[in-house]
């Protein structure tokens, strides 16, 4: 080997070491975050087009003591794979429902969407957990959207039958990240969802590219055909809200309206009237 590649060699493996110890440190870590208050629940807004309504979504951050903040696409995996999603997943709801009353007495209507990891599901007790928790607060169900992620860790059929009980209470189950899994088209024929949610990686780009605004338009027909509601996730530009409200989507979200944001700033946001 040369002296580059080995160089190249050495800094490639250097990196992998880094990254492991860092996912070591960060599960281990993970156990007591919770405990030490480092997790908090960040919100960002989603505009229903047709009733110009704000309705938010809970996304979960992890303030770390030495690294910082972390997003929850480095650590939600790691937390799935050893399980502690179960009861970080309680908290987030829990957290949800305590916060939802400062959002309602700025607008009764709001309602708010928490994302559900499918390995959740797994929980025996896990319907029982939300009915109860909105029950503490004296939420009603129709206010509070479950987002699940359509991959390759939910099981059709435990799902199946856990959404037909939650759509009976009344919860609104989205099928999120649409169109991202093997099986997109599968999940939404088996499983009773009352809204998709477009993944950005459709919505970032329909302005340059013409298949992905051939997709979008496919996705948001069959939605309308299916009676579902279907929000766009992913928006940054005005452009992308023109077309999008031409398409008829229900409703949107995106940077363009504004990042996710601790709870007191996106309250503030609301009551000023300051989102785009
Ligand atoms: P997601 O549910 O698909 O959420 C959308 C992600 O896209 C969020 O990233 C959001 O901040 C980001 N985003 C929103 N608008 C835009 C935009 O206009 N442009 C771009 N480039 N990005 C945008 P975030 O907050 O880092 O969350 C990542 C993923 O982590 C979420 O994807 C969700 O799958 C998962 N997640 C977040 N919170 C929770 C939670 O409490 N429980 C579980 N199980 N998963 C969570
Ligand atoms: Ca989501
Ligand atoms: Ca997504
Ligand atoms: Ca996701």
């Amino acid at each position: 080997k040369s002296k580059e590649d080995r160089h190249i060699y050495i800094t490639f493996a250097q990196n992998h070491f880094e990254s492991d110890i860092r996912q070591n440190t960060l599960e281990q870590d993970l156990s007591y975050a919770q405990k030490k208050n480092e997790l908090e629940v960040y919100y960002q807004p989603k505009l229903n087009i047709q009733k110009n309504v704000y309705n938010f979504e809970a996304l979960l951050r992890w303030n770390h003591p030495k690294f910082g903040m972390i997003l929850p696409n480095e650590f939600i995996p790691i937390a799935e794979r050893n399980q502690s999603i179960t009861s970080i997943g309680r908290w987030v709801l829990k957290q949800v429902c305590k916060d939802f009353q400062a959002f309602q007495e700025i607008n009764k209507n709001i309602s708010i969407a928490v994302n559900i990891s499918p390995v959740q599901l797994n929980d025996p007790r896990f319907v029982q957990q939300i009915k109860e928790a909105v029950l503490e607060y004296s939420i009603e169900p129709k206010a509070i959207e479950l987002e699940i992620t359509e991959n390759d860790l939910l099981n059709l059929d435990s799902a199946q039958k856990q959404f037909e009980e939650l759509s009976y209470e009344g919860f609104s189950i989205v099928l999120d990240d649409f169109g991202t899994s093997y099986s997109s088209l599968n999940y939404l024929k088996e499983l009773s969802v009352q809204k998709i949610k477009i993944d950005k990686s459709f919505i970032m780009n329909m302005d340059y590219y013409q298949k992905d605004y051939q997709i979008v338009q496919m996705i948001i027909k069959l939605a309308k055909n299916l009676d579902l509601e279907v929000t766009a996730e992913g928006v940054e530009k005005w452009k992308h809200i023109e077309m999008l409200s031409k398409m008829d989507c229900t409703e949107i979200q995106g940077y363009y309206l504004s990042k996710p944001l601790p709870l007191q700033d996106m309250l503030e946001k609301l009551k000023d009237n300051t989102m785009n």
